[in-house]
């Protein structure tokens, strides 16, 4: 080939002086990696969540999430020391109440056990940034995320008590509300009732794309939030399903949320892909406990690298457009990055 029919291939010319593009060049030293490296992760890219149960100096390990524990607010607001120290931003309580009913009455209780959390890390750490988990699954006797009649969880009347679990939490202290129910319309609710009260400068962040995932199973267990009956294959999504996830996203942005999230992350990587790159909203990843579970499970048979693998799930899921990674790996990842000066 002359020098004056140069090839032009995806945009680049090929000529005959390099025959061939030798993409190993910026890959030979790791001076040369970390120059070119396009995602870097860092703490401050985590929201490490938090199960708060009653009583005092409770520490109670999750047996299917070893690192996780279940604890009371004594603890939690010493984890919480610990979390800021690592600099990770913000931490996500899931409460587990003693009390259950019908209608998860624990949830929007003004001394439940999320609220008694947030009033206490608030006064001892006040500028770590506090969201909550907001559905009814842990408080209800049933296990469901709403209102149940007959074999239905009905969608409108359970909404209202979303809103009011939301701001009840928002009273204690929240910086942020997260519904995580998937029901029709509970943005909207909640946006309302927290701007009737005052709370405009409250931001939402909403379980937008949420599936109907074998992956929490071992949440389930932490949370203790088993469905007594039936599952909640009504209300989350089918997983085969991606332009229905664009649909989810679309409405709870119309009904106002300023962080939209994906849950699972590492199945559904696909999806936070095109929900970054059709909304640009700050777009948060939920790795869950199934993904957790599975890479310690694995790496305590010695079958992978915890650390290894650990660092390349977060990594793919930030690069495959999350802002923000929900992850019980927070802490440890974060240590690793520290270490390394990341
Ligand atoms: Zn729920």
């Amino acid at each position: 080939m002359g020098a004056e029919e140069k090839l032009v291939v995806g945009g680049y010319v090929r000529s005959d002086v390099e025959p061939f593009r030798r993409l190993r060049r910026l890959r030979m030293t790791e001076t040369i990696r970390g120059m070119v490296r396009e995602t870097e992760l860092s703490p401050k890219d985590f929201i490490y969540p938090l199960f708060v149960v009653t009583g005092s100096n409770i520490r109670h390990e999750v047996s299917s999430m070893p690192g996780v524990h279940q604890m009371s607010v004594d603890q939690i607001v010493r984890e919480c020391v610990d979390v800021k120290a690592l600099g990770i931003p913000a931490v996500i309580f899931f409460g587990i109440p003693d009390e259950k009913d019908d209608v998860g009455s624990a949830a929007y209780d003004e001394n439940g056990i999320v609220q008694q959390a947030i009033r206490a890390v608030k006064r001892e750490i006040p500028e770590l940034y506090l969201v909550t988990d907001v559905c009814l699954c842990e408080y209800t006797s049933h296990g469901h995320c709403g209102i149940v009649r007959g074999s239905e969880i009905v969608n409108d009347e359970s909404i209202e008590l979303l809103a009011k679990e939301a701001l009840s939490h928002v009273q204690a202290g929240a910086d942020m509300v997260a519904p995580s129910d998937m029901f029709d319309g509970r943005v909207r609710a909640i946006r309302m009732m927290l701007d009737e009260h005052g709370f405009q400068n409250i931001p939402i962040m909403s379980y937008a794309a949420k599936y109907a995932s074998g992956f929490y199973g071992p949440f389930r267990e932490a949370a203790e939030s088993t469905p007594k009956f039936g599952d909640r294959r009504s209300h989350q999504m089918d997983p085969a399903n991606g332009d229905e996830a664009i649909r989810e996203v679309e409405q709870d942005i119309i009904e106002g949320a300023d962080i939209v999230m994906v849950k699972p992350a590492t199945p559904y990587l696909d999806i936070i892909y095109r929900v970054k790159q059709k909304f640009h909203m700050p777009t948060a990843a939920y790795n869950v406990s199934g993904e957790y579970s599975l890479v310690k499970a694995a790496a305590a048979q010695g079958w992978v690298d915890g650390e290894r693998v650990m660092m390349e799930m977060l990594t793919g899921i930030k690069r495959a457009g999350a802002d923000l990674i929900l992850t019980y790996f927070a802490k440890e990842a974060a240590r690793y990055l520290n270490r390394r000066g990341g």
